[in-house]
């Protein structure tokens, strides 16, 4: 055992909580996708703040690099320790820790996986609504990420759920920033700082989570379309009409038949080339009102059907077919995720695009997304290619959409962080001020660089 598991075992107590470089098990040292390999001294399962505490002040007098790590479900290498030292897992934390409904709040660790506690409030009545496609993901790591997924177009991203956090900053001090308030104008909003940060800033240690009581019915709608242009205009109408939708994803034909065959279910209505998958939620007078809405405006922008999945089952089976996309796809070849958004206007723009890159390269593209907030998942399909014509050529094809959808008005990333894997596509994209005052944020709170410093457009 070398020196730094040594002393993490004097700091921790049990030999089993830490592990020695050489017998870290693969999927620590990387994300979900497993290309990117990085290297540890050690791995260590903290289970309370005071031991995050302890590991973090220790590495802070030795300059020892720290990755903080929930359940890896990254897609963007952000968990992958390309400077050694420590693997701070904190996914052991994983305790509720007090709901509070005077205050509609729960107290939670990081480490709670997201479905776990969503299904908890549920069944007291409550209502988580951050909801990623990733429900294996633990709160600290939705924390970290900002994570968004469907239903932010009616309810918001995880920011809007977050009403405090205990973290542990670099030097192994620990505060709170943020609290049970509704309302905070108290100074500058670390709290808001410290979300989506990407474990660069602050190990989140405990979090205060804000509810909303179950909503009393809901109902999902299928809208297919001839094509995807006019599946997007319905969007803008949708929205236009005050339908106040959960959840609109835009999926097109062609990515469908990969998640029919992949889950062995079949979406209604063939026939068309895009869908529009829409759910309301709310009283169940609102749901019907508000469906209402939508199947008016399905008729004027000529929608080739409506289908309301009242049947609670068909209702799954068209959501699992739309949330096994990635997987769909993975099973199939290996392909690189990127999470890119335009303004909403500019959605059926920027995929029609694609096609055509796709067409000239030979690159497959799968374009599908929350056609709400103009979040377009792609996942570029490596198929056959060997190593170098895939770096070479993925290289190429990754530069062309990222300046489309910046030439539109785009960002790198609508929900899944930069990591490892976007960073030359954020670069490109952020102005020399903005990285400055970046790097000048994580000098102040990280004067050593020891958190997650592979992210390394903060150097
Ligand atoms: C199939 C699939 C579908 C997905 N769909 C969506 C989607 O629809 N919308 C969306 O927004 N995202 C989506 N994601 C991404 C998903 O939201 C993230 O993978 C998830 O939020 C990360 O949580 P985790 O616990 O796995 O964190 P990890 O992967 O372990 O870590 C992610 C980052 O957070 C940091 N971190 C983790 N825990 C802490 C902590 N306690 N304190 C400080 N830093 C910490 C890590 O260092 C790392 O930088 C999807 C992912 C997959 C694989």
């Amino acid at each position: 055992m070398d020196r730094i598991c040594e002393d993490l075992l004097k700091l921790i107590g049990e030999k089993e909580r830490v592990v020695p470089g050489d017998r870290i098990e693969e999927k620590y040292l990387s994300d979900t996708l497993g290309r990117l390999k990085g290297k540890a001294q050690a791995l260590v399962f903290a289970e309370s703040a005071e031991e995050v505490s302890r590991v973090m002040k220790y590495a802070y007098e030795n300059g020892i690099a720290v990755t903080p790590r929930g359940a890896g479900t990254n897609l963007v290498g952000s968990t992958v320790p390309q400077k050694g030292g420590v693997i701070l897992d904190v996914s052991r934390m994983n305790r509720i820790l007090e709901i509070d409904e005077e205050t509609f709040t729960a107290t939670v660790e990081p480490g709670i996986v997201l479905q776990d506690f969503q299904q908890y409030v549920e069944s007291i009545g409550l209502f988580y609504p951050p909801d990623p496609g990733e429900k294996t993901a633990t709160i600290g790591g939705n924390i970290a990420t900002n994570a968004g997924g469907m239903r932010a177009v009616k309810y918001g991203v995880t920011r809007d759920y977050v009403r405090g956090l205990e973290v542990v900053l670099p030097d192994g001090e620990i505060t709170w920033v943020g609290s049970k308030n509704v309302k905070d104008a108290s100074g500058l909003q670390l709290k808001q700082l410290f979300i989506g940060s990407e474990g660069t800033l602050c190990v989140i240690t405990k979090c205060i989570l804000r509810l909303i009581p179950k909503p009393d019915a809901s109902l999902s709608v299928l809208v297919p379309y001839e094509d995807l242009n006019s599946a997007i205009r319905g969007v803008h109408a949708i929205i236009k009409a005050n339908a106040n939708p959960t959840a609109i994803e835009f999926v097109e034909r062609s990515v469908v038949e990969l998640g029919e065959k992949y889950t062995g279910l079949s979406f209604p209505c063939p026939e068309a080339k895009a869908y529009i998958l829409l759910t309301f939620d709310g009283l169940q007078q609102q749901v019907e009102q508000n469906a209402g809405r939508v199947q008016k405006v399905a008729q004027t922008t000529g929608a080739l059907s409506f289908i309301p999945l009242t049947d609670p089952a068909a209702a799954a089976d068209v959501w699992k077919v739309r949330g096994c996309l990635v997987k769909a796809v993975e099973a199939v070849s290996e392909q690189e995720p990127v999470d890119l958004v335009v303004p909403i206007s500019k959605s059926a723009e920027f995929v029609a695009f694609v096609h055509q890159v796709e067409a000239e390269t030979g690159m497959q593209m799968v374009a599908f997304g929350h056609a709400g907030d103009g979040n377009v998942h792609l996942c570029i399909v490596r198929g056959d290619r060997d190593d170098e014509t895939w770096n070479r050529e993925l290289a190429c094809v990754m530069r062309t959409v990222y300046g489309k959808a910046y030439e539109l008005g785009g960002l790198t990333s609508g929900e899944h962080g930069i990591g490892i894997a976007k960073r030359p596509y954020f670069l490109e994209n952020t102005p020399a001020v903005n990285l400055a005052l970046m790097r000048a944020v994580k000098d102040a709170i990280d004067p050593k660089h020891i958190l997650n410093d592979h992210i390394s457009y903060l150097k």
